[in-house]
């Protein structure tokens, strides 16, 4: 038995799927320096402009000089330091919940969460679009795992009628390679008839949709009626990080079993204090109102006949090959809009991810429709 990792990485080549890092010479943002060259960047998932602002750079320093530089331990042992709290306080208050949980990233909190609560002889059923970090998750708990098509109301019916055990429904607010979003309120009326519990990703909801940002649930007052509403501190909060918000009993079991959490160091005070900062004055009020209504604004520039569910604009391409040509041209026309393949989506489904922030500018979004154009594409 020889490895052969050679014809493998070949093959992978052969088929477009072949990836490389792309690294940045210069600060997140709206226009990002890449190989000496200068990019409009329609790619990153700081929609609100956050990741890189002065706000935050001035709480991450203040965080520092507080608190230091490293946790030094993980949560349970001694690396829980005053911010980690204030931060889920202020999480729980925001999502509407009794209480939060910091991890140190977005697919810690589901790797943590879904095995903690769910075991063999379980049941886990995910919609067909679920994030990596869930399916991974569900694998890990060792329950059985049943998968609806995509926002598919009948068979995630049926299938809940046949569920055994504790029974858990995972969906997201908003799906990250498509930019639409779960038909939320129907969702819960099937799982509450059923019994069964829902986990909430609301990644790329957070920041960006309902009252203050909080996310779809609070848009529809479903907050508590959603029993796990996760989200990640690493898109529109502007930082990096995840959170599961949730009942204290929940909380409580997930500090003594998670198991991202427990064998993990504790976030950086400094990240927990700026994600704080940037939850309580940033997204919240009108600072975060009038970003949002920016990143309105500018969705409505790139979609005039309809304007989009989300931050995320996919342009759907098909074949493999194709996308990542059209995505090389735009990269020529000086926009980084990378082609999203399989395995991230489905075989044949490849796209043209266009993510939008409240910092772009409008003569960027022209500039950027008239390269669509020139590439043969419509406006979705
Ligand atoms: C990005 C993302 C995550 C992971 O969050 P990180 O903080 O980046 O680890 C989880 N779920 C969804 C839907 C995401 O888009």
């Amino acid at each position: 038995m020889s490895w052969d990792l050679q014809t493998q990485c070949e093959e992978w080549r052969e088929r477009g799927l072949w990836r490389e890092l792309r690294v940045l010479d210069s600060m997140q943002g709206p226009v990002i320096h890449l190989d000496g060259q200068e990019l409009v960047n329609f790619s990153s998932n700081d929609y609100l402009g956050l990741a890189a602002s002065a706000e935050l750079q001035e709480a991450m320093r203040e965080g520092i000089e507080r608190y230091g530089a490293g946790a030094g331990a993980s949560r349970l042992v001694c690396g829980t330091l005053r911010p980690h709290r204030d931060l889920e306080d202020a999480l729980a208050e925001f999502k509407g919940t009794e209480a939060a949980l910091a991890f140190s990233s977005g697919y810690a909190t589901a790797l943590g969460t879904i095995p903690a609560l769910l075991g063999t002889g379980d049941t886990v059923i995910l919609d067909k679009l679920c994030h990596a970090s869930l399916v991974d998750a569900a694998k890990l708990s060792g329950a059985t795992i049943r998968v609806f098509p995509h926002n598919h109301l009948g068979k995630l019916e049926k299938l809940l009628q046949c569920a055994n055990g504790r029974v858990l429904v995972v969906t997201e607010s908003v799906f990250s390679m498509d930019g639409d979003r779960c038909p939320l309120a129907e969702i819960v009326e099937l799982k509450d008839r059923h019994g069964a519990w829902l986990m909430l990703d609301e990644a790329h909801a957070v920041g960006v949709i309902g009252p203050d940002g909080r996310g779809l649930a609070a848009e529809l007052g479903l907050e508590s009626r959603v029993d796990l509403q996760m989200g990640t501190l690493s898109k529109a909060i502007g930082l990096s990080g995840g959170y599961l918000a949730a009942n204290r009993q929940v909380i409580g079991w997930l500090i003594n079993r998670a198991r991202s959490l427990v064998y993990s160091t504790a976030m950086p005070p400094s990240v927990a204090y700026a994600a704080l900062v940037s939850v309580c004055k940033l997204v919240r009020g009108p600072a975060g109102d009038l970003r949002r209504q920016r990143l309105r604004d500018r969705l409505s520039q790139l979609c005039p006949e309809k304007s989009p569910a989300s931050a995320i604009v996919p342009w759907i391409i098909g074949d493999e090959l194709n996308a990542m040509e059209m995505s090389s041209r735009l990269r020529e026309a000086g926009f980084l809009i990378p082609a999203i393949r399989y395995p991230t989506v489905a075989r044949g489904s490849a796209r043209l991810r266009v993510t939008m922030s409240a910092d772009h500018t409008k003569e960027q979004i022209g500039r950027l429709l008239a390269a669509l154009g020139d590439a043969g594409l419509p406006c979705a």
